[in-house]
């Protein structure tokens, strides 16, 4: 009997949920055994016409990282969605937008100008902007077009499963790998973790409060955290009581507060609204000079709050008057 065929791609990401599928050390081989791997473009010389050659269909599944925001990357998605009986969002920026979906706070025109303009390590005197189309003398030379607006795998594409995480974790990466080769999937559209809050499962959940109260909020390095004692409660932002379980702490148990990157319980409809809401309620005052004070010591909500989740969120982005394609 043929093994099921699989495909492995890459979109707007950093790269790191590629590394996780290598961080399955020698259970790699188990998995490499069992399947058939017909397009993992990182890793192996396949190229876009060995996927267009395919029947519809012919791939049992097709892992997708990465956020979308290129007319390439669509077109890729697009094809293995073709292509794919199964599509599994793989990583934050697939799931949700993740970081690459920061660039939503600005328009597509001010992030070029940053990287090929303005930037301290670019000297382009003369403002050249990547086009489209440039002709040469030697012909026309195409780039793909980079969108406007960062969106996730399944605002572009039907998906049928979710690996959340940045990048997902190992044992999840194997519990669907083993999931989907003995036909033992849950319904369409299921995040493929514990649906729990993080807390449930941190080692420092017995010094957790069961309101903290707080007067001051800190960034990581401004405090050195007690090791051993719930890190919101003492002023950081852990936004483990808002993040689904499933990546064993990892974070918090390096002594780092959890930034969310497991995404929301499937009782959340907006990750980061849900995370202000529930850390805004935790400030200790009914002073409204002394609570704008307090909440002005939280840098960058958005990138605090809708780290991992802005393309996915009710705002989507911020607008800015532009009607660009993308
Ligand atoms: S808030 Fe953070 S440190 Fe505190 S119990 Fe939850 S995950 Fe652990
Ligand atoms: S602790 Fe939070 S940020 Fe760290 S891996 Fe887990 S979910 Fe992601």
């Amino acid at each position: 009997m043929s093994k099921p065929k699989v495909a492995f791609y890459w979109c707007a990401s950093c790269g790191g949920c590629e590394e996780a599928v290598v961080d399955l050390h020698e259970d790699i081989l188990g998995v490499v055994s069992a399947v058939d791997i017909v397009f993992w473009p990182v890793a192996l010389d396949f190229k876009r016409s060995d996927v267009e050659a395919m029947k519809d269909k012919e791939v049992a599944v097709a892992f997708i990282n990465g956020a979308i925001r290129s007319s390439e990357q669509h077109e890729m998605v697009e094809l293995l969605r073709r292509k794919a009986q199964l599509v599994v969002a793989f990583g934050s920026c697939a799931h949700l937008g993740g970081i690459p979906g920061l660039a939503n706070v600005f328009d597509r025109g001010a992030i070029v100008n940053q990287a090929c303009v303005n930037a301290v390590s670019v000297v382009n005197d003369q403002k050249v902007l990547p086009s489209e189309e440039t002709t040469v003398p030697e012909g026309k030379l195409t780039l793909p077009l980079l969108w406007n607006t960062v969106k996730s795998l399944d605002q572009t594409i039907d998906v049928d499963y979710y690996l959340p995480g940045c990048p997902p974790p190992v044992n999840l990466i194997g519990e669907a790998v083993g999931a989907i080769l003995k036909g033992e999937l849950p319904a369409k559209g299921t995040v493929l973790a514990p649906d729990i809050a993080l807390c449930d499962d941190c080692v420092r959940r017995d010094t957790k409060p069961e309101k903290p109260a707080l007067k001051e909020f800190f960034r990581p390095h401004q405090v050195k955290a007690d090791p051993e004692k719930c890190l919101l409660a003492q002023g950081l932002l852990c936004l483990g009581p808002v993040t689904r379980k499933g990546c064993g702490s990892v974070c918090v148990k390096a002594n780092m507060p959890c930034t969310g990157c497991m995404g929301p319980t499937s009782n959340v409809v907006d990750y980061g609204a849900k995370a202000l809401s529930a850390i805004a309620s935790l400030v200790d005052s009914n002073d409204d000079k002394e609570i704008a004070a307090i909440i002005s010591k939280v840098a960058d909500p958005v990138g605090t709050f809708y780290r991992y989740s802005l393309p996915a969120s009710l705002l989507h982005r911020r607008y800015n008057g532009s009607t660009e394609r993308g």
